[in-house]
């Protein structure tokens, strides 16, 4: 009888699985999400890849690369941390949507651009 119950709660309950991700996963309080990279900020300083303790993270200075491998990542937020330029943040949400990559390797073009030194006036 027990058995009989059980089986008639599974035709009537709701599925325990969820479509994620073509429906969004609901976060929860203290949830860490996601680690974001702005290429616009990024100085090449290689303290995130230093600092990363399962080498998630490559920054090929030369190339002007940063590269992020979100199967490495285990979201410690250390990165977050030692970056003082505020290149890197966590984001709640898991993922906006599922952007295929090769191998969850995620690569990107560094854009900072150095500012000018103002020149000294020389005195005349
Ligand atoms: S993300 Fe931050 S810590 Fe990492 S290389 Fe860029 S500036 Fe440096
Ligand atoms: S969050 Fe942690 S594991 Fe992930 S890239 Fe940053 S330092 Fe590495």
């Amino acid at each position: 009888m027990k058995m009989l119950k059980t089986i008639l709660k599974q035709f009537f309950d709701k599925p325990a699985t969820t479509t994620f991700p073509y429906t969004p996963l609901e976060n929860f309080e203290g949830t860490r999400g996601h680690l974001v990279f702005d290429p616009s900020k990024c100085t090449s300083c290689m303290m995130c890849m230093k600092r990363c303790p399962s080498q998630a993270i490559t920054v090929q200075r030369a190339e002007k690369i940063w590269t992020l491998d979100r199967f490495r990542c285990v979201m410690c937020g250390n990165c977050v941390d030692v970056c003082k330029f505020d290149v890197l943040s966590m984001e709640r949400e898991y993922a906006k949507s599922a952007t295929p990559t090769e191998r969850g390797v995620e690569t990107y073009e560094i854009t900072y651009v150095k500012p000018e030194r103002p020149k000294k006036e020389t005195a005349e």
